[in-house]
């Protein structure tokens, strides 16, 4: 089908981008970007994702640090480790592994990164700029749609976009990032009604609400993109929010799950790490003149 926008092509192409970004710093004898994840505790959802961090960092020529926490650290002590890394010149971007135990405070912990070094824009500093439309860090799975739009030539100006789903951490960034991009926006989410009549007038739908195969073609107008962020489990199988062998037959363009958007978020978070160095490399000569 060649109607399907391939995440891990548009992933693989991104990761050379990084790869010829590190290799022309090498050359001009300047560091390697260098990345650090916190785990506290033996969340196997967790393990799994900081080990896929740091395979994809390594194999495009990034440093990687994994912190690795018993679930029972002092919430002072994890501030001052990542007061350390604030501090530490060498550090590009600060990852902490979410969800966090219960009796930490979360949003205490994740605002003391800095907001240089939050490449998964977490802290209220980044997505106060991301909202005011002066976003430096964009977090990665609205990232990933934007890229998979952008990289499959699709102008947003002007168009209809419907996003379904209001998170903070997927919807609600979404939204904004088509904003940028001069797309006119429609947010819906659980107690929207007439939801079908919406969506069936976008150009775009994006859809974000972890129930599977929920959209079905009676939701989309025939020709529109369809960008599918859910990941649920469904008879063992990871699972999107679209019902693709359905609504793919009537799209214009639309992803797969898996191999869509989540195909690219870890990378783009690598990817954030290499412009936060450049930014603040770049704001370092400004201030003092000479780096
Ligand atoms: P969430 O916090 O649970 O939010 C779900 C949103 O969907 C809410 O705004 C909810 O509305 C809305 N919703 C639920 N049922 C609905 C319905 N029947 N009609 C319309 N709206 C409905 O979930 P999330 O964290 O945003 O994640 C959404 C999905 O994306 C999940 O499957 C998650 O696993 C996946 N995800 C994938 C990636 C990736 O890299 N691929 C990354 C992050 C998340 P209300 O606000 O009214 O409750």
């Amino acid at each position: 089908m060649d109607n399907i926008i391939d995440g891990r092509l548009i992933a693989s192409k991104i990761k050379e981008e990084i790869r010829e970004f590190v290799r022309l710093r090498k050359e001009n004898n300047k560091r390697e970007p260098m990345i650090t994840s916190i785990l506290i505790g033996k969340d196997e959802g967790s393990i799994y994702y900081i080990n896929s961090q740091e395979k994809i960092a390594l194999s495009l020529g990034c440093k990687f640090k994994k912190i690795l926490l018993e679930e029972d650290i002092e919430e002072e002590h994890l501030i001052n480790i990542i007061e350390e890394l604030n501090n530490d010149e060498e550090v590009d971007g600060i990852i902490v592994q979410l969800p966090l135990p219960q009796r930490l405070n979360e949003k205490k912990i994740v605002n003391t990164i800095s907001p240089k070094k939050d490449i998964d824009c977490l802290t209220y500093i980044n997505q106060g700029k991301l909202f005011a439309g002066e976003g430096e860090i964009i977090p990665c799975t609205p990232k990933s749609v934007l890229s998979l739009l952008e990289k499959s030539d699709v102008n947003l100006e002007g168009k209809n976009v419907t996003v379904i789903g209001r998170s903070n951490i997927v919807g609600k960034p979404v939204a904004q990032l088509m904003l940028s991009k001069n797309a006119t926006v429609t947010i819906c989410h659980s107690k929207t009604q007439t939801l079908k009549e919406i969506t069936r007038k976008a150009d775009i739908v994006i859809v974000a609400i972890g129930k599977p195969k929920f959209l079905t073609k009676e939701y989309v107008k025939e020709g529109a993109i369809v960008i599918d962020v859910g990941t649920s489990s469904l008879n063992g199988k990871i699972t999107g929010d679209v019902d693709f062998e359905e609504v793919s037959k009537i799209a214009k363009l639309i992803t797969k799950v898996p191999g869509g958007v989540g195909a690219l978020t870890t990378t783009l978070l690598i990817k954030n790490a290499c412009e936060a160095l450049e930014r603040n490399e770049n704001e370092n000569t400004n201030c003092n003149g000479v780096k």
